[in-house]
């Protein structure tokens, strides 16, 4: 593996562990996203690999060597962050150059890596401007032009969009996604947001409290999620939990049997907003309409069915307490102990 992290811990005091046996790989050229709750320790576990916060045990890996004790330098890492913090008062051209200048390239190379890097990122009518006189959008390119241009071994990237508007960072997502199909550098991308996670990554880690509840890719972490903390934290609306009573190894969900070969007395039932249908289909359910959101395309409905919060996707716009029959096929339900 190209990246390799292996059973790392880290604390910041002694009372309390941030990051807790913590394993993971990445293959040359795979785009990993990170993902968890805000505090879970994603930037910890970039900054570990950055070599900017030092681990307390174990190893960690790139390109087949132990890079524990390397500087950042040393480790030949680029990391682009959500403020860009370029440098004010250079223009675009010395902030995409600077880094090379310092690690002694010739002049020569340095233009030629430059206006590269600039036209790929369609930044280059912009090089002599000042970031003071760019977009929003624009100074985040600038700033991936600078961990391009070095082509480091690995690009770490934390949270790059988050203060960008919605429609920019879907811009820019889209961006980053194809950057990394033409260049296809090792890539670790943290963010707290599911949708970047899903439609970038090749496969996504799901943190949460410095562990790893599940890696996967984004298919397999939406279809088959590991635990009611990624089923609830991967789906917008998130999936809709039920606690369900056992007995005799049985479940019985709204008149439907399910055999659980499971020995605890309580299992949680998930239904995803979007599997809730109004086609007549095995398990039927009424809701009692308590809100409606329009998002245009579809609605989303919020409601209560048998004394708990259920919300739905539908194209039906029913109204503030109507009462509605929907339908749940039987294999789009998920079982968790
Ligand atoms: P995330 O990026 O997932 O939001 P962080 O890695 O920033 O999470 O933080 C994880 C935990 O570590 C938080 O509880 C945070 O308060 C704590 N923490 C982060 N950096 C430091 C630091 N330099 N000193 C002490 N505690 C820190
Ligand atoms: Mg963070």
């Amino acid at each position: 593996m190209y990246l390799n992290i292996k059973d790392v811990d880290k604390s910041y005091s002694k009372e309390k562990k941030i990051i807790h046996g913590l394993s993971l790989e990445a293959e040359k050229g795979e785009f990993l996203v990170i993902v968890g709750p805000s505090g879970c320790g994603k930037s910890t576990l970039l900054r570990m690999i950055a070599g900017l916060e030092e681990i307390d045990r174990g190893i960690i890996e790139i390109d087949g060597q132990v890079v524990n004790s390397l500087s950042p330098a040393q480790r030949d890492i680029a990391m682009v962050f959500q403020n860009y913090a370029l440098y004010p008062h250079m223009s675009v051209y010395k902030n995409l150059s600077y880094g090379l200048k310092n690690r002694g390239f010739d002049k020569g190379l340095i233009e030629q890596r430059v206006h590269e890097v600039a036209k790929l990122l369609q930044i280059e009518e912009f090089l002599f401007r000042k970031p003071s006189a760019l977009s929003g959008g624009q100074r985040q390119r600038v700033a991936m032009g600078r961990a391009i241009v070095r082509e480091p071994k690995v690009f770490l990237y934390d949270e790059p969009l988050s203060n960008l508007d919605a429609k920019l960072r879907h811009q820019m997502r889209i961006e980053i996604r194809k950057l990394h199909e033409r260049l296809g550098i090792t890539s670790v991308y943290v963010t707290h947001d599911q949708v970047e996670a899903m439609t970038l990554a090749d496969r996504i880690v799901v943190m949460n409290e410095g562990k790893i509840e599940q890696i996967g890719t984004p298919d397999e972490i939406y279809n088959t999620p590991a635990s009611v903390f990624v089923a609830k934290f991967m789906g917008t609306p998130p999936m809709n939990i039920f606690q369900v009573k056992i007995s005799n190894g049985k479940m019985d969900f709204l008149g439907i049997e399910v055999e659980t070969g499971s020995s605890d007395d309580t299992l949680f039932v998930g239904i995803r907003p979007e599997a809730i249908q109004d086609e007549e289909s095995d398990i039927s359910i009424e809701v009692a309409v308590t809100m409606v959101e329009r998002l245009g395309s579809e609605n989303i409905i919020y409601g209560e069915c048998m004394g708990e919060q259920v919300i739905i996707k539908s194209k039906k716009t029913p109204s503030k307490n109507d009462t509605m029959q929907f339908y749940i096929p039987k294999e789009s339900i998920f079982i968790f102990s």
